[in-house]
């Protein structure tokens, strides 16, 4: 078995050959900051250096100067202009299929809708019961709003959902079914473009969660013939607390299926104010209310970084992280208890790790003591997430370290 030394001489070997290294210096890091390991760019990116001069330039020069002329400078065309950035850097999607808007749980809402009401008929939501909660909240609502049965498929938390159990779930009655490519707690990858596959066969329509995927594994939305998707971009993205989702919707479905919360900026003359809800052609009758432009800017910070850095060079870097941090907890952890939450297989694997133990709800805030920062899930689970431009394989090394010491106590 490798010692310590052994094991901290690889971190730093692998950070030399890393040839994303040099993104790091490229996040803020403030003079004070305590923090030793941060293992949680999963849950929340750390912000961008150069984010504070763009927020004071917008401040001054856009909103400061243009007041309310910016929003027909551009500020109107930013849901879909930067929608089409990250359509184009991490998700597959050629232009004019993707918003930047509202939460990801209202655009999931919408989504949703739009899906089983272009599905007539069909009375089954299928999803499965390791879902994100406010992916399943959001299914329950609709379902007994418009009558619906949710289908639920028993999923392994420390694995994901298969195409083999897709295709035992679906068929003629399926109007939808809502799955995570990335899994929040295990971090499973699914089969994204089979399952769509069969879904397909069945005569259902599919709506992929990428809040764990976007920014971190390659998503190809339009290769898989998707039909609906929605993620967050405060995770991988680096979009900072509360900044808004995204949607996706296939252009198949434009001018078809139509979202229910009909507002101004889905109208398609919102400035003439006129009586009747016509929608906007295309991916603009997504939209609903104003804007959050403000909210935008960090994302725009991390898109700079991400189609600089290109998401294959950021999936092959994720998966030497997490790899590390595997054989780190074989090294020293699962000879003490632990037990890892999470599947081995590369292929399967996203850009995050649970690993397990009865104690952890409390050895996680000893680690947050320590500037250790990984997340805690419900009931035993340890999340180590791995933002790749952001993090180093010292910092893993060093997070983990802390963790052995812990366990081993
Ligand atoms: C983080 C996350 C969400 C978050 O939804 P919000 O509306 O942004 O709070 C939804 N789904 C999944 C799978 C997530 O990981």
């Amino acid at each position: 078995m490798p010692d310590r030394t052994d094991l901290l001489a690889k971190a730093h070997a692998l950070d030399e050959a890393d040839p994303l290294r040099g993104f790091r210096d490229r996040f803020l890091t403030p003079d004070g900051a305590d923090v030793v390991a941060y293992l949680d760019g999963n849950s929340l990116g750390r912000p961008a250096g150069a984010l504070p001069e763009h927020m004071d330039r917008f401040i001054h020069q856009q909103w400061g100067q243009r007041l309310i002329r910016g929003w027909t400078d551009e500020w109107l065309d930013w849901p879909v202009t930067v929608g089409d950035r990250l359509g184009r850097a991490a998700l597959g999607a050629e232009p004019g299929q993707v918003v930047v808007a509202d939460s990801t749980t209202v655009m999931l809402y919408k989504l949703a809708r739009a899906a089983v009401a272009a599905r007539p008929g069909r009375r089954e939501i299928v999803l499965d019961t390791d879902n994100f909660p406010t992916d399943r909240y959001v299914l329950e609502g609709i379902a007994a709003e418009r009558d619906l049965v949710l289908k639920w498929i028993e999923t392994d938390p420390a694995a994901g959902i298969t195409d083999e159990q897709v295709a035992a779930a679906v068929g003629p009655d399926t109007a939808l079914v809502v799955f995570s490519h990335v899994a929040y707690r295990s971090g499973y990858l699914a089969d994204a473009e089979a399952i769509t596959r069969t879904a397909h066969r069945a005569g259902a329509l599919v709506l992929w969660d990428l809040c764990h995927s976007a920014g971190s594994v390659p998503v190809e939305l339009d290769e898989w013939g998707a039909d609906f998707a929605v993620g967050c971009t405060y995770k991988y993205l680096n979009g900072g607390p509360g900044s808004p989702a995204f949607g996706y919707v296939n252009r198949r479905h434009h001018g078809s299926a139509q979202q229910p919360i009909w507002g101004w900026m889905g109208h398609r003359e919102p400035f003439e104010m006129g009586p009747g809800y016509h929608p906007a052609d295309g991916i603009r009758g997504v939209l609903s209310g104003t804007p959050p432009i403000l909210a935008m800017l960090p994302l725009l910070a991390g898109l700079d970084m991400l189609e600089e850095a290109g998401i294959e060079a950021v999936r092959a870097k994720s998966l030497l992280l997490t790899e590390f941090a595997l054989e780190l907890a074989e090294s020293w952890l699962f000879d003490r208890g632990v037990q890892l939450a999470s599947p081995r297989e590369s292929e399967r694997r996203g850009g995050h790790i649970t690993v397990r133990r009865a104690d952890f709800r409390e050895i996680t805030d000893k680690l947050w003591d320590r500037g250790v920062i990984p997340d805690f899930r419900a009931p035993d689970g340890i999340r180590i997430g791995l933002a790749p431009l952001s993090t180093s394989f010292v910092e893993v090394h060093n997070g983990l370290a802390a963790l052995r010491e812990l366990v081993v106590a």
